[in-house]
């Protein structure tokens, strides 16, 4: 029997703040899975700090919550073991593009055939409002009383030089839309990111739901080519550029390239979760000893 958003459901109650971004990002979620006729058992969550760091524990799915900033190392040797797994990292804006922004970098250029999801609603929210790595200039918060005086880190124009192979950005304010980028993220083989304009109603007062609405637009609505890297690199710098009057959503860019685990001599042929693990283990006991 094909799979429901429904079966995706947990009962345990969703512990975000009333109104928070990662209600939508998360019906998104469960919404795209279930289209995609995944199997509860098919799919992995890893996630790492933050309010974030929650959505393992919300979805009915196998689950794994890490260290801060390390959700997509796991993910990527969860992909190594078993390929047939659809392997899903989320983190949050200060979890991955600041606390863990190094395994950010690597993982994209090895194209590992994992999705990356990040809630990122430029603001520490879990622990009450400090400026991440995302807060934009002139943002007043816990940590920035003056206005924040750092330049915005852009996770899009980095991950399209950095060689991710899918590159998407969604609004938590449009669920449909951002369902239909993660299907795409989910369906790519190799390296997908979705960077989610996840707005926190608590502790963001500057990038609201309105503030969104005011703003964003859709790029498969403005013609915009997903294949020319040029194009993708002009759009990822849209916002900053049209001084946040202009910000494009969607797919910024897509090509196709061999993944990490595809080429690696050790598991191409064969997984680790179908090899027989004595004879890899005598071999190494005996090499060690
Ligand atoms: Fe959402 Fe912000 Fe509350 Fe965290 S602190 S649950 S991000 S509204
Ligand atoms: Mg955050």
């Amino acid at each position: 029997m094909a799979v429901t958003i429904n079966d995706f459901n947990v009962k345990e109650k969703m512990q975000w703040c009333p109104g928070c971004g990662n209600f939508g990002l998360m019906g998104a979620l469960k919404g795209a899975l279930a289209d995609l006729e995944k199997n509860l058992h098919e799919v992995v969550i890893v996630s790492g700090i933050g309010c974030s760091g929650k959505a393992p524990h919300y979805v009915n799915t196998y689950g794994f919550e890490g260290l801060h900033g390390r959700p997509v190392p796991v993910a990527s040797g969860i992909k190594m073991a078993n390929p047939r797994l659809t392997v899903i990292a989320e983190g949050g804006d200060g979890d991955g593009y600041q606390e863990g922004v190094q395994h950010f970098i690597h993982v994209m250029r090895r194209n590992h055939d994992i999705t990356y999801i990040v809630h990122n609603n430029q603001i520490y929210g879990l622990t009450t409002g400090q400026a991440s790595p995302t807060t934009l200039m002139g943002a007043k918060t816990k940590t920035t009383p003056f206005g924040n005086i750092e330049v915005p880190f852009n996770p899009i124009l980095s991950a399209i030089d950095g060689g991710a192979t899918y590159v998407a950005r969604g609004f938590a304010g449009d669920a449909e839309h951002l369902k239909e980028l993660i299907k795409g993220a989910v369906q790519h083989k190799g390296f997908s990111l979705v960077d989610i304009f996840q707005p926190c109603v608590t502790f963001n007062k500057l990038n609201t739901y309105e503030w969104f609405r005011e703003r964003v637009y859709k790029m498969e609505e403005a013609n915009h080519n997903a294949s020319d890297k040029k194009a993708a690199r002009e759009k990822a710098e849209e916002d900053m550029a049209s001084d946040y009057n202009m910000v494009p959503i969607g797919l910024f860019y897509k090509e196709d390239r061999s993944t990490y685990e595809g080429q690696l001599p050790q598991v191409k042929d064969k997984p680790l979760v179908d090899k027989d693990m004595d004879v890899v283990l005598t071999k190494a006991y005996e090499e060690f000893m």
